[in-house]
Protein backbone atom coordinates (compact mmCIF):
# COMPACT_ATOMS: atom_id res chain seq x y z
CA UNK A 1 0.00 0.00 0.00
CA UNK A 2 1.53 3.18 -1.31
CA UNK A 3 1.69 6.52 1.46
CA UNK A 4 -1.44 7.96 0.17
CA UNK A 5 -3.73 4.70 0.36
CA UNK A 6 -2.26 4.95 3.86
CA UNK A 7 -3.10 8.44 4.45
CA UNK A 8 -6.78 7.95 2.73
CA UNK A 9 -7.56 4.89 4.99
CA UNK A 10 -6.32 6.76 8.13
CA UNK A 11 -8.66 9.55 7.57
CA UNK A 12 -11.72 7.65 6.69
CA UNK A 13 -11.23 5.86 9.85
CA UNK A 14 -10.86 9.23 11.44
CA UNK A 15 -14.38 10.15 9.62
CA UNK A 16 -16.06 7.15 10.88
CA UNK A 17 -15.10 7.74 14.19
CA UNK A 18 -16.95 11.43 13.89
CA UNK A 19 -13.86 13.57 13.21
CA UNK A 20 -14.77 16.42 10.99
CA UNK A 21 -11.30 18.11 11.38
CA UNK A 22 -8.22 16.97 10.95
CA UNK A 23 -5.81 17.46 14.26
CA UNK A 24 -2.41 16.21 13.44
CA UNK A 25 -1.09 16.63 17.38
CA UNK A 26 -1.89 12.43 18.39
CA UNK A 27 0.33 11.59 15.79
CA UNK A 28 4.05 11.50 16.21
CA UNK A 29 5.12 14.28 12.98
CA UNK A 30 7.78 11.83 12.11
CA UNK A 31 5.33 9.26 11.41
CA UNK A 32 2.83 11.67 9.51
CA UNK A 33 5.82 12.20 7.31
CA UNK A 34 6.48 8.69 6.65
CA UNK A 35 3.02 8.24 5.61
CA UNK A 36 3.12 11.47 3.42
CA UNK A 37 6.13 10.36 1.76
CA UNK A 38 8.26 13.21 3.28
CA UNK A 39 10.87 11.59 5.49
CA UNK A 40 13.61 12.78 4.08
CA UNK A 41 12.84 16.13 3.91
CA UNK A 42 12.30 16.77 7.88
CA UNK A 43 15.38 14.01 8.64
CA UNK A 44 16.10 10.55 8.72
CA UNK A 45 13.90 8.45 11.35
CA UNK A 46 17.53 7.80 12.66
CA UNK A 47 18.35 10.93 13.87
CA UNK A 48 17.39 12.58 17.33
CA UNK A 49 13.95 13.89 16.56
CA UNK A 50 13.18 17.59 16.10
CA UNK A 51 10.70 19.49 17.92
CA UNK A 52 7.23 18.89 16.39
CA UNK A 53 7.16 22.72 16.32
CA UNK A 54 10.36 22.99 14.24
CA UNK A 55 9.70 19.97 12.34
CA UNK A 56 5.88 20.47 11.15
CA UNK A 57 7.18 23.92 9.88
CA UNK A 58 10.14 22.19 8.23
CA UNK A 59 7.90 19.39 6.33
CA UNK A 60 4.51 22.10 5.89
CA UNK A 61 4.55 22.32 2.26
CA UNK A 62 4.97 18.65 1.59
CA UNK A 63 2.47 17.35 3.93
CA UNK A 64 0.06 20.45 2.48
CA UNK A 65 0.80 18.86 -1.29
CA UNK A 66 0.44 15.34 0.02
CA UNK A 67 -2.76 16.17 1.42
CA UNK A 68 -4.33 17.94 -1.55
CA UNK A 69 -2.99 15.16 -3.97
CA UNK A 70 -4.86 12.57 -1.94
CA UNK A 71 -8.07 14.75 -2.36
CA UNK A 72 -7.75 16.33 1.07
CA UNK A 73 -8.40 20.44 1.55
CA UNK A 74 -4.63 20.91 3.40
CA UNK A 75 -5.37 25.32 3.25
CA UNK A 76 -4.76 26.83 6.39
CA UNK A 77 -7.88 28.16 8.23
CA UNK A 78 -8.21 31.76 8.47
CA UNK A 79 -7.37 33.33 11.48
CA UNK A 80 -10.40 34.18 12.74
CA UNK A 81 -12.57 31.13 12.05
CA UNK A 82 -10.79 28.13 14.30
CA UNK A 83 -11.24 28.09 17.47
CA UNK A 84 -8.16 28.74 19.97
CA UNK A 85 -7.16 25.34 21.22
CA UNK A 86 -6.99 24.44 17.48
CA UNK A 87 -5.24 27.74 16.42
CA UNK A 88 -2.55 27.09 18.73
CA UNK A 89 -2.24 23.39 17.82
CA UNK A 90 -2.31 23.48 13.98
CA UNK A 91 1.47 23.23 12.45
CA UNK A 92 1.59 26.42 11.14
CA UNK A 93 2.11 28.12 14.33
CA UNK A 94 5.03 29.83 14.21
CA UNK A 95 3.29 32.68 12.33
CA UNK A 96 0.44 32.82 14.42
CA UNK A 97 1.64 34.58 17.82
CA UNK A 98 -0.56 34.34 20.71
CA UNK A 99 -2.63 37.47 21.78
CA UNK A 100 -1.20 39.60 24.86
CA UNK A 101 -3.07 38.52 27.59
CA UNK A 102 -5.23 41.96 27.81
CA UNK A 103 -6.25 41.36 24.44
CA UNK A 104 -8.07 37.86 25.27
CA UNK A 105 -10.93 39.18 27.13
CA UNK A 106 -11.82 41.23 23.77
CA UNK A 107 -10.64 38.72 20.81
CA UNK A 108 -12.24 35.42 22.41
CA UNK A 109 -15.68 34.47 23.17
CA UNK A 110 -16.24 34.40 27.03
CA UNK A 111 -16.33 31.30 28.78
CA UNK A 112 -16.64 30.25 32.24
CA UNK A 113 -14.60 32.13 34.63
CA UNK A 114 -12.80 29.94 37.69
CA UNK A 115 -11.91 32.43 40.57
CA UNK A 116 -10.83 35.92 40.25
CA UNK A 117 -7.25 36.73 38.50
CA UNK A 118 -5.22 37.00 41.56
CA UNK A 119 -6.56 34.17 43.37
CA UNK A 120 -4.29 32.34 44.20
CA UNK A 121 -4.97 28.74 43.10
CA UNK A 122 -4.68 26.96 46.27
CA UNK A 123 -4.81 29.60 48.97
CA UNK A 124 -1.78 28.60 50.75
CA UNK A 125 -1.57 31.48 52.93
CA UNK A 126 -4.63 30.56 54.44
CA UNK A 127 -3.64 27.27 55.26
CA UNK A 128 -0.38 28.74 56.75
CA UNK A 129 -2.11 30.83 59.32
CA UNK A 130 -1.42 29.45 62.92
CA UNK A 131 -4.23 31.16 65.01
CA UNK A 132 -7.76 32.42 64.96
CA UNK A 133 -6.75 35.62 65.46
CA UNK A 134 -4.47 35.31 62.73
CA UNK A 135 -7.33 33.89 60.50
CA UNK A 136 -9.22 36.83 61.93
CA UNK A 137 -6.42 39.46 60.54
CA UNK A 138 -6.69 37.97 57.42
CA UNK A 139 -10.29 38.05 57.04
CA UNK A 140 -10.51 42.24 57.65
CA UNK A 141 -7.97 42.48 54.75
CA UNK A 142 -10.21 39.33 52.87
CA UNK A 143 -10.69 40.71 49.16
CA UNK A 144 -11.15 37.05 47.94
CA UNK A 145 -14.42 37.88 46.28
CA UNK A 146 -16.53 40.59 46.16
CA UNK A 147 -18.52 40.85 49.38
CA UNK A 148 -15.87 43.21 51.03
CA UNK A 149 -16.90 45.86 48.35
CA UNK A 150 -20.36 45.96 49.85
CA UNK A 151 -20.73 45.08 53.29
CA UNK A 152 -19.72 47.15 56.50
CA UNK A 153 -17.34 44.87 58.75
CA UNK A 154 -16.04 41.14 58.35
CA UNK A 155 -17.52 38.69 60.69
CA UNK A 156 -14.33 36.17 61.21
CA UNK A 157 -16.04 34.86 64.28
CA UNK A 158 -15.38 34.64 67.72
CA UNK A 159 -15.85 32.33 70.87
CA UNK A 160 -12.98 30.39 73.14
CA UNK A 161 -9.91 29.42 70.79
CA UNK A 162 -9.81 25.61 72.45
CA UNK A 163 -14.02 25.26 72.04
CA UNK A 164 -15.16 21.63 72.43
CA UNK A 165 -18.44 23.06 70.43
CA UNK A 166 -18.32 25.10 67.54
CA UNK A 167 -21.62 26.40 65.73
CA UNK A 168 -21.35 27.33 61.51
CA UNK A 169 -23.84 29.55 60.21
CA UNK A 170 -24.50 31.04 56.90
CA UNK A 171 -23.58 34.44 56.37
CA UNK A 172 -23.33 37.52 58.60
CA UNK A 173 -27.06 39.39 58.57
CA UNK A 174 -27.65 43.24 59.02
CA UNK A 175 -26.69 43.53 63.12
CA UNK A 176 -23.51 41.69 62.21
CA UNK A 177 -22.34 43.39 59.35
CA UNK A 178 -23.16 46.20 61.56
CA UNK A 179 -20.80 45.29 64.61
CA UNK A 180 -18.43 43.03 63.34
CA UNK A 181 -19.61 39.63 65.44
CA UNK A 182 -21.33 36.56 64.32
CA UNK A 183 -25.26 35.78 65.83
CA UNK A 184 -25.70 39.33 67.41
CA UNK A 185 -29.61 39.57 65.96
CA UNK A 186 -32.64 38.00 66.82
CA UNK A 187 -31.49 34.79 65.58
CA UNK A 188 -28.07 35.21 67.42
CA UNK A 189 -30.06 35.70 70.19
CA UNK A 190 -32.24 32.14 69.92
CA UNK A 191 -28.65 31.16 69.54
CA UNK A 192 -27.69 32.39 72.79
CA UNK A 193 -30.82 30.30 74.42
CA UNK A 194 -30.55 27.09 72.33
CA UNK A 195 -26.49 26.94 74.02
CA UNK A 196 -28.18 27.14 77.59
CA UNK A 197 -30.64 25.07 76.83
CA UNK A 198 -27.62 22.51 77.11
CA UNK A 199 -25.51 24.38 79.83
CA UNK A 200 -23.07 26.14 77.06
CA UNK A 201 -22.55 29.86 77.07
CA UNK A 202 -21.53 31.99 73.72
CA UNK A 203 -18.28 32.39 75.53
CA UNK A 204 -17.53 28.84 75.60
CA UNK A 205 -17.76 27.92 72.60
CA UNK A 206 -16.81 29.22 69.01
CA UNK A 207 -19.36 30.74 66.59
CA UNK A 208 -18.68 31.45 62.93
CA UNK A 209 -20.58 31.56 59.36
CA UNK A 210 -19.15 29.63 56.29
CA UNK A 211 -18.94 33.60 55.02
CA UNK A 212 -16.97 35.99 56.89
CA UNK A 213 -19.11 39.21 54.51
CA UNK A 214 -22.32 39.94 54.47
CA UNK A 215 -24.34 39.31 50.97
CA UNK A 216 -25.54 42.36 49.93
CA UNK A 217 -29.83 42.04 51.02
CA UNK A 218 -28.81 38.74 52.76
CA UNK A 219 -28.98 37.36 49.63
CA UNK A 220 -27.72 33.80 48.88
CA UNK A 221 -24.16 32.97 49.08
CA UNK A 222 -23.14 32.63 45.70
CA UNK A 223 -20.67 29.52 44.57
CA UNK A 224 -17.96 31.68 44.06
CA UNK A 225 -18.47 33.33 47.36
CA UNK A 226 -18.05 30.27 49.20
CA UNK A 227 -15.08 28.60 47.85
CA UNK A 228 -13.37 31.60 48.18
CA UNK A 229 -14.39 31.94 51.99
CA UNK A 230 -14.55 28.55 52.95
CA UNK A 231 -10.30 28.07 53.48
CA UNK A 232 -11.19 30.15 56.48
CA UNK A 233 -13.66 28.29 57.97
CA UNK A 234 -11.80 24.82 57.41
CA UNK A 235 -9.03 26.59 58.69
CA UNK A 236 -10.41 27.62 61.92
CA UNK A 237 -12.17 24.51 62.27
CA UNK A 238 -8.60 22.73 61.94
CA UNK A 239 -7.04 24.75 64.37
CA UNK A 240 -9.98 24.23 67.04
CA UNK A 241 -10.47 20.51 66.32
CA UNK A 242 -13.78 20.81 68.72
CA UNK A 243 -15.44 17.42 70.16
CA UNK A 244 -18.44 18.42 68.00
CA UNK A 245 -19.32 20.79 65.37
CA UNK A 246 -23.36 21.99 65.07
CA UNK A 247 -24.18 22.93 61.22
CA UNK A 248 -27.27 25.50 61.59
CA UNK A 249 -29.38 25.82 58.77
CA UNK A 250 -29.17 23.73 55.04
CA UNK A 251 -26.95 26.45 53.77
CA UNK A 252 -23.91 25.34 56.76
CA UNK A 253 -24.72 21.63 56.25
CA UNK A 254 -24.60 21.22 53.06
CA UNK A 255 -22.09 23.01 52.17
CA UNK A 256 -19.31 21.55 55.20
CA UNK A 257 -20.86 18.04 54.05
CA UNK A 258 -20.65 18.76 50.48
CA UNK A 259 -24.27 17.44 50.18
CA UNK A 260 -27.46 18.61 48.28
CA UNK A 261 -29.47 16.65 50.65
CA UNK A 262 -32.40 18.22 52.05
CA UNK A 263 -32.02 19.26 56.01
CA UNK A 264 -34.59 17.10 56.93
CA UNK A 265 -32.86 13.69 56.04
CA UNK A 266 -29.23 15.01 57.28
CA UNK A 267 -31.00 15.96 60.93
CA UNK A 268 -30.70 13.12 63.77
CA UNK A 269 -27.90 11.79 62.05
CA UNK A 270 -23.81 11.75 63.85
CA UNK A 271 -22.06 12.89 60.57
CA UNK A 272 -18.44 13.64 60.19
CA UNK A 273 -16.30 16.05 59.18
CA UNK A 274 -12.77 15.12 58.69
CA UNK A 275 -13.21 12.94 61.87
CA UNK A 276 -15.43 15.59 63.98
CA UNK A 277 -18.77 14.64 64.66
CA UNK A 278 -20.93 17.22 63.01
CA UNK A 279 -24.73 17.65 63.96
CA UNK A 280 -27.58 19.34 61.74
CA UNK A 281 -30.25 21.37 62.87
CA UNK A 282 -32.54 24.09 61.90
CA UNK A 283 -31.10 27.75 61.21
CA UNK A 284 -32.29 30.11 64.51
CA UNK A 285 -33.90 32.37 61.89
CA UNK A 286 -36.05 29.28 60.43
CA UNK A 287 -37.08 28.60 64.08
CA UNK A 288 -38.35 32.43 64.53
CA UNK A 289 -40.83 31.48 61.80
CA UNK A 290 -41.64 28.42 62.25
CA UNK A 291 -41.51 27.82 66.39
CA UNK A 292 -42.90 24.06 65.57
CA UNK A 293 -38.95 23.20 64.23
CA UNK A 294 -37.95 24.16 68.36
CA UNK A 295 -38.77 20.53 69.49
CA UNK A 296 -36.61 19.15 67.13
CA UNK A 297 -33.83 21.48 67.25
CA UNK A 298 -33.60 20.75 70.98
CA UNK A 299 -33.28 17.21 70.25
CA UNK A 300 -30.82 18.05 67.78
CA UNK A 301 -28.36 19.99 70.37
CA UNK A 302 -28.88 16.80 72.98
CA UNK A 303 -27.49 14.68 70.58
CA UNK A 304 -24.22 17.67 70.79
CA UNK A 305 -24.22 17.79 74.15
CA UNK A 306 -24.24 13.81 74.55
CA UNK A 307 -21.24 13.59 71.96
CA UNK A 308 -19.51 16.44 74.05
CA UNK A 309 -20.17 14.26 77.43
CA UNK A 310 -18.78 11.22 75.69
CA UNK A 311 -16.20 11.77 73.39
CA UNK A 312 -12.51 12.35 73.69
CA UNK A 313 -11.26 15.20 71.33
CA UNK A 314 -10.07 13.25 67.72
N1 LIG B 1 -27.46 34.19 60.36
C1 LIG B 1 -26.32 33.48 60.20
O1 LIG B 1 -26.29 32.46 59.52
N2 LIG B 1 -25.23 33.96 60.78
C2 LIG B 1 -25.21 35.05 61.53
O2 LIG B 1 -24.15 35.40 62.02
C3 LIG B 1 -26.42 35.74 61.69
C4 LIG B 1 -27.53 35.29 61.10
Amino acid sequence: MDAKDLLRRYLEQRRELGESELVLDGLHVEDVMRLLGAAGKSGSPSQAPRSIRETATAGTQDWRASLRDAGVSADPPAKNDVPVSRRMSFPDVSSQASPPTDEIATVFKKGIVVARDDAELIPGAIEKLRSLDEIAEMVRKCTRCDLYKTATKPVPGEGDPKAELVCVGEAPGAKEDETGRPFVGQAGQLLTKILAAIDLTREQVFICNVLKHRPPGNRNPLPEEVEACSPYLIRQLELINPKVIVAFGTFAAQTLLQTKTPLGQLRGLVHRYHGIPLIVTYHPAALLRNPAWKRPTWEDVKLARRILDSAPRS
